[in-house]
């Protein structure tokens, strides 16, 4: 699974520009020199706890002592230690989307990843000019991880000249009744899970993408796709950004959206190319549909959004109701997600899985899901299904725009790429059931919402049960 690993130390620490930071990794884009193989890639890094990085050989002490477990992503390599150089292996973001994402996911949908050494000095430096540009609350938290060895290397896909927009879909899809308990089974069938987990969040006072349903973008219909787009264009406008289901970045900088025509200045020199405001009475609006009517031709004709759904239904469909019920008919003394049982798969048994899931897919996927075999094999293959439906649940999608370059409205072109896809850990699953509970315990004595699922066949043509 090695390949030929790429040296970061061909470029300088100044040639990398801080784009954004999520839980684990933090992202940079290259604004080098032209250099055929960075150009257009971004570095992504792993962090690590700001205290290892202060005084590793005391972390290092209180590490052991704790004994805490941590999963393969978020283990700090090199806390004072020293490891082998050449020992340390790829990225598991990498190896695992060469092992079972690209198997599932048409690979021109993909970012390609590339692994790229990486040295601590090089990476000191890095850290230097990048701490001031980070959130405070983040800086207080993690760092850039120096012990690493490896990074990844990916496309650059919100950096250069254009513009793109990041969507974060969510579930698209309503559960198949067969698994769900008759307490939850007509609550679940008629509200999709995401309308549901916002309506939780919005009474804790969260913000959230109020409006938005996933099942509106992934209906493959034009007029629910655009309803969708604007309820995200609304939530992002109205929360200043804040929540993550869309983001825009122009030539590889976040607009940071208000309620106001100068923070959107950036996007509308985008649409608007030929001049500098939108000619109307309502420019929000105009900027707003200028804004959909570019994204919406994208959305309906790329395959990606069918593809997630399809994936998300067919590697849940027991929900997380059936798949509990399952693993206590196996482990009955044993806890969800506890025990010798709660392994997290390696590559050798998620490529088994892969084989063991197109030999599957000859069959009537539907027929098999209503009868499954209570035995620790089956219940093996449905955690792993359930943690991988987990990826494309958490995922996100970029598109891409090209550059206009004139104002006449001509086609935009543009491409979408799925990103995120990391692997899910089997400590996640009674949090999942435990939230699951919560989300549907707090939908109950609610005025529900419809959501319609477009391709739903699980057995009610489309009509929630009752
Ligand atoms: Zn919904």
């Amino acid at each position: 699974m090695q390949t030929d690993t790429l040296d970061i130390a061909d470029t300088s620490p100044q040639d990398w520009k801080y784009i954004s930071e999520g839980g684990s990794t933090i992202v940079f884009s290259y604004v080098g020199p032209p250099n055929a193989r960075f150009d257009r890639t971004a570095l992504r890094l792993r962090k690590g706890p700001t205290q290892a990085h202060e005084d590793p050989e005391k972390y290092q002490k209180s590490q052991l002592a704790q004994e805490e477990e941590h999963t393969i992503e978020n283990a700090p390599v090199d806390a004072g230690s020293s490891l082998d150089d050449l020992s340390e292996p790829d990225d598991p973001t990498i190896v695992f989307q060469r092992t079972v994402i690209e198997q599932l996911m048409p690979i021109e949908h993909l970012p390609r990843l590339q692994s790229v050494h990486v040295e601590r000095a090089w990476l000191e430096k890095l850290a230097e000019r990048t701490e001031p540009l980070r959130p405070h609350e983040r800086r207080a938290k993690d760092t850039i991880d120096r012990g690493r060895r490896k990074a990844v290397l990916a496309t650059d896909l919100v950096g250069g000249a254009g513009w793109a927009v990041e969507i974060k879909p969510k579930w698209g899809f309503l559960p198949n009744p067969t698994h769900l308990s008759l307490e939850t089974r007509a609550i679940k069938t008629r509200t999709c899970r995401f309308c549901m987990h916002a309506h939780m969040k919005s009474t804790q006072g969260e913000d959230v993408a109020l409006g938005y349903c996933p099942l509106d973008l992934y209906s493959g219909d034009a007029a629910r796709v655009e309803q969708a787009l604007r309820a995200l264009w609304d939530v992002w406008v109205g929360t200043g950004g804040k929540v993550n289901n869309l983001r825009v970045f122009v030539e590889g900088k976040m607009v940071k959206p208000r309620a106001d025509l100068e923070s959107l200045a950036p996007l509308t020199t985008q649409l608007f190319p030929a001049s500098t405001n939108p000619d109307s009475a309502h420019p929000l609006d105009t900027l707003r549909d200028a804004f959909i009517s570019t994204l919406l031709p994208l959305l309906m004709h790329t395959p990606v959004l069918r593809t997630l759904s399809t994936l998300q239904r067919t590697l849940d469909a027991l929900d997380i109701e059936g798949l509990a019920a399952l693993w206590s008919r196996v482990h009955p003394t044993m806890p969800l997600g506890t025990g010798p049982a709660a392994r997290d798969p390696d590559m050798a048994e998620w490529a088994r899985f892969i084989s063991v899931r197109a030999a599957r897919g000859a069959q009537d996927n539907a027929e098999e899901d209503h009868v499954v075999p209570e035995t620790q094999e089956e219940l093996r293959y449905r955690v792993a299904a359930y943690l991988l439906g987990a990826s494309f649940k958490d995922c996100s999608i970029i598109l891409r725009m090209q550059p206009r370059t004139t104002d006449t409205g001509a086609d935009v072109g543009g491409t979408v790429t799925v990103i995120d896809l990391d692997v899910k850990g089997v400590d996640r699953l009674a949090k999942w059931a435990a939230l699951d509970r919560e989300i549907v315990d707090a939908y109950r004595g609610v005025a529900p919402r419809d959501c319609v699922d477009a391709h739903y066949d699980g057995g009610g043509g489309g009509v929630p049960l009752a």
